[in-house]
């Protein structure tokens, strides 16, 4: 499972890393190959969900911590488009103890959330609780990507948080 320590130690960016090489590596489907399937019980573990901006606003508002700060995956491709990513209670405090997002209010957050209208929003369980939203880049997404080689890993739909 992702942690919080995953998120501040850079564990995240070396286990996103890998997928992509992966993804890079192969074209098709990967949904009946061994590595797939431990590629999707992996991130199944995070218990992706994408979701529309009510449903975000509304996680936002039942935090205790609200922090924003660029997606995470940012960091392997500078060049990027730049979106933001919503980080929540213990995640929000970890991530604010390391310089690596900002405080803010609900309000904020989502005001900055509506800003990437373009771009899915995604919520993913950390440490066992629903506590980031990323304005995702699909090209460069883990979970779209995995989609992409057959790995049904987004909910689309139901209870979230
Ligand atoms: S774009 Fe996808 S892989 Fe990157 S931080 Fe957002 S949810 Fe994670």
């Amino acid at each position: 499972m992702g942690t919080i320590y995953d998120y501040i130690g850079g564990k995240i960016l070396e286990d996103i890393s890998k997928a992509l090489h992966v993804f890079r590596k192969n074209e098709g489907s990967l949904a009946d190959a061994d590595i797939g399937k431990r590629m999707l019980s992996n991130i199944a573990e995070f218990e992706p969900a994408v979701i529309n901006i009510y449903e975000a606003a509304n996680a936002v508002r039942n935090a205790r911590t609200v922090a924003i700060g660029e997606r995470v995956c940012r960091t392997l491709h500078p060049g990027s488009i730049f979106t933001e990513s919503v980080f929540l209670d213990e995640l929000a405090d970890a991530m604010l103890q390391k310089g690596f997002a900002e405080k803010c209010s609900a309000e904020e957050a989502e005001s900055v959330l509506r800003k990437y209208p373009n771009h899915p929003l995604i919520i993913s369980k950390v440490s066992g609780k629903h506590q980031e939203i990323c304005r995702s880049h699909p090209p460069e997404c883990v979970y779209w990507l995995a989609e992409k080689h057959g790995l049904k890993c987004l909910k689309r739909k139901g209870k979230c948080r």
